[in-house]
């Protein structure tokens, strides 16, 4: 298993809802610590590492992976002991019947209750109840129990673990821990020419937050989001409807999506760094899902911003899929497109 690998299975096993994501941030730690000068915590949980420049370039650039997962927390008990949930980020109910899951910091094993076929009217069958009507069973004997088991506000996640499969690895949260693999990967390389501002940010599924609060506090020239994205390339429902992104196909550039649009010349600078190197790369179908980079943007007097992802299939879901290649792929193109950034690149003014 190689080293990106390794990293992805530790921090996609790592567990941590939006709101709750110090299970990640423990993890993340070990694999930073003598590779940056400076790790802390602000007063929203994102993790910063600083790692002072060549002094080559004047630059300060900030590169985020946000550390949440979607999941659920516990908004109720039934009289029974069994749970009742929300949803935190978007997650489709007809995913949550019967899954395996994990409740609160001592990771408690839980299922997602489901009628027995055998009791089930025919005609609802093929309907997904809504989150409100299920409940997660952890074998609590009443409600007494349940409540000191699993409080108000405890978190709840997929219960997946890693699996390498050849050249791909499953495993769950790879949107977005597949983005903070390859953040870990650039701040143990070789120092930039500029001072680099890696950061794991908090509560990226729920509105973009932490990375609106860490871009306040860089004060960057320019952000570089690492993420997990979409790929709907398996199943195709519909042969001629081009898919958001493909695995194998290299990282997937955003030009626009529903929360920024990135500068031209950022996007084009991205795009030659790739061609020259002969690196794969493709876009992301535009107008999809929201980023850092939409937080990152707003922060003081503007920042010009970028989105570069690894394509995950199935994500928000219990299990994800992407290719190491393309994972790689990611860090050598953000790697020499980021020593190459020059100011001019960054001005919007002509
Ligand atoms: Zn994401």
């Amino acid at each position: 298993m190689s080293t990106l690998t390794d990293h992805l299975e530790t921090l996609s096993n790592a567990r941590g809802i939006s709101g709750a994501e110090t299970g990640v941030r423990r993890a993340l730690r070990p694999l930073l610590e003598g590779h940056v000068d400076k790790l802390w915590v602000d007063g929203v949980g994102n993790l910063f590492a600083h790692k002072a420049g060549t002094g080559a370039s004047p630059l300060r650039v900030l590169i985020t992976a946000h550390m949440d997962e979607v999941g659920l927390m516990v908004v109720g008990h039934t009289g029974e002991g069994a749970l009742r949930v929300d949803t935190v980020g978007s997650i489709a109910a007809r995913v949550l019947p019967g899954l395996s899951v994990l409740v609160g910091e001592d990771a408690l094993p839980g299922v997602i209750g489901v009628q027995a076929i055998h009791r089930a009217n025919r005609g609802d069958l093929d309907k997904a109840p809504g989150t409100d009507k299920l409940a997660v069973d952890i074998g609590a004997t009443g409600k007494d129990e349940a409540e000191r088991l699993a409080p108000l506000g405890t978190p709840v996640v997929f219960a997946t673990r890693f699996r390498q499969l050849g050249a791909s690895c499953m495993g769950k949260a790879f949107d977005d821990r597949a983005g903070c693999t390859a953040l870990v990967a650039l701040l143990r390389g070789e120092r930039f020419p500029f001072d680099l501002f890696g950061v794991f940010t908090v509560q990226e599924e729920v509105g973009l937050r932490g990375a609106q609060v860490a871009a306040y506090t860089v004060v960057p020239d320019v952000g570089i989001a690492l993420e997990g994205t979409l790929a709907d390339d398996l199943p195709k429902e519909e042969p001629d409807v081009s898919p958001t992104t493909e695995l194998g196909k290299g990282p997937a550039i955003t030009v626009m999506d529903r929360s920024y649009i990135t500068p031209p010349r950022l996007l084009s600078h991205f795009v030659q760094v790739a061609e020259a190197e002969g690196l794969a790369y493709q876009f992301k179908q535009p107008g999809i899902g929201g980023t850092d980079s939409g937080g990152i943007h707003r922060a003081r007097a503007g920042v010009p911003a970028i989105t570069v992802a690894v394509p995950c299939r199935y994500i928000h879901s219990p299990v994800s899929m992407l290719r190491e290649s393309d994972l790689a792929g990611l860090v050598s193109l953000v790697d020499v497109a980021a020593r190459r950034l020059a100011p001019s690149i960054l001005d919007r003014s002509a």
